[in-house]
């Protein structure tokens, strides 16, 4: 049997794990990163990479604690991806600088007020209709005016690379369901683990699960069951001869906007583009087929185009995070710290810098191991391919 000893692990290579374990590496930690599936391939190669501004969460005209927690996430990673931030990102493809808003149907009331306000001005910038995306300007339905958004779409795919990049050897794909906790009197005493059928036995001063929804099969002995929530979403996947890449929220009367919409690109170079908002939270309830049915409706209502030749696609993906009384989205991230371990929740991908930072304080007194460990020749898990690529 193996055994390997360290200052940190850390388990779950989505943007929770991959973030908080670069940033403790900077910080000088002799640091292991287990993932027992593909890179990023459960919630974060998932998202749309959208580094929200907040705005959307203030479509209501009421500012609440999301709107103002997130109103200075993207600035982080915007310093990262120059390469002027806590991690040197410059190797991320960007998809666009900033998602465009626009609404389809009048506004009225506190919305058309909070979008007109000078405060909001800073932040949504009305465009011309000759500065709008070519997409809008041929083809969207219109109403009133459209706005710049400070939030850039980052290419999920390109960070997964850069992180793998940047932590190098030290991640390491176990087998599948192999992850056991030892632990004595509430503190973990170590991980037991497989790795290509092997048995290996890791120590650490610190151990931190970033697993999303993993967490309810960690079997930690204190574990409330109740501590993750999932709420579940059906994304559309939207091929068309006419369409032209576009990074938009078509906002309605809701606080969520109608359609949020990405542009990516298959193995074969074709576009697609990837939608979610409140179609995408109807959908978690709807079969296959009334989701497609009420995304060509939705599509329809906010641009002029025939939709019969289009190619519309479903994928279903859980978001995961800290439980919630009401089942809403919590406010920020979440962060349990107990004994020797961590468990965490970004909430968002945008929040995942704001969290790993938060994670590398409560570890600062942690002692750090001089020696390097030579992990050249254990296995690496394989970057997960995004749900468009093989369209
Ligand atoms: C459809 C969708 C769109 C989204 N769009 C956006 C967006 O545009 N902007 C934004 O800011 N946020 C967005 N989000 C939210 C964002 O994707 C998540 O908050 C974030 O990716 C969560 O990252 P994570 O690392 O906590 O979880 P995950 O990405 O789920 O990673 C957890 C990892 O832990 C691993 N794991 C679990 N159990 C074990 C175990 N026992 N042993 C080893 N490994 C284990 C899993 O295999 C997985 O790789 C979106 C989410 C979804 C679902």
């Amino acid at each position: 049997m193996q055994k390997i000893e360290t200052d940190i692990i850390v388990v779950g290579a989505g943007i929770a794990g991959l973030f908080t374990t670069a940033l403790l590496q900077a910080q000088g930690y002799q640091v292991i990163l287990l993932e027992q599936n593909t890179l990023g391939g459960v919630q974060t190669l998932h998202s749309q990479g959208i580094l929200h501004s907040g705005l959307k969460y203030a479509l209501d005209g009421n500012i609440g604690a999301d709107a103002k927690i997130l109103s200075s996430a993207p600035k982080i990673w915007q310093q990262c991806l120059q390469g002027t931030g806590i991690l040197d990102l410059t190797a991320v493809k960007l998809l666009t600088a900033g998602q465009v808003l626009f609404s389809s149907v009048p506004l009225v009331g506190a919305l058309n007020a909070m979008l007109a306000s000078k405060a909001m001005r800073a932040l949504a910038v009305p465009l011309n209709i000759s500065e709008c995306p070519q997409m809008l300007q041929n083809h969207a339905k219109i109403s009133g005016r459209v706005y710049q958004l400070p939030e850039p779409v980052v290419d999920v795919a390109s960070l997964l690379e850069a992180f793998a990049h940047i932590i190098g050897n030290n991640i390491i794909k176990i087998d599948k369901n192999s992850l056991e906790i030892i632990e004595s009197l509430g503190q973990i005493t170590q991980l037991k683990v497989k790795i290509k059928g092997m048995a290996v036995n890791l120590t650490a001063n610190k151990y931190i699960f970033t697993v999303g929804q993993g967490y309810t099969n960690l079997k930690l002995s204190i574990q409330e069951h109740n501590k993750v929530q999932l709420r579940p979403l059906q994304m559309g996947l939207v091929q068309h001869p006419q369409l032209q890449p576009l990074y938009a929220h078509n906002i309605g009367l809701a606080k969520a906007p109608r359609l949020t919409i990405t542009s990516h690109y298959t193995q074969k170079g074709e576009l697609v583009w990837y939608v979610g908002g409140k179609v995408a939270e109807d959908g978690a309830s709807q079969t296959k087929s009334q989701f497609i049915a009420n995304l060509q409706k939705e599509l329809g209502a906010a641009f002029n185009l025939d939709w019969t030749p289009a190619n519309l696609n479903a994928i279903s993906i859980d978001r995961a995070e800290y439980f919630q009384v009401n089942g809403t989205k919590p406010a920020t991230f979440s962060i349990i710290n107990q004994h020797n371990y961590i468990v965490a929740w970004p909430t968002k991908l945008v929040l995942a810098p704001s969290m790993a930072q938060q994670i590398v304080q409560m570890c600062q007194l942690l002692p750090k191991i001089s020696s390097s460990l030579a992990l050249s020749n254990l296995p690496k898990p394989a970057i997960a391919k995004p749900c468009w690529s093989n369209l």
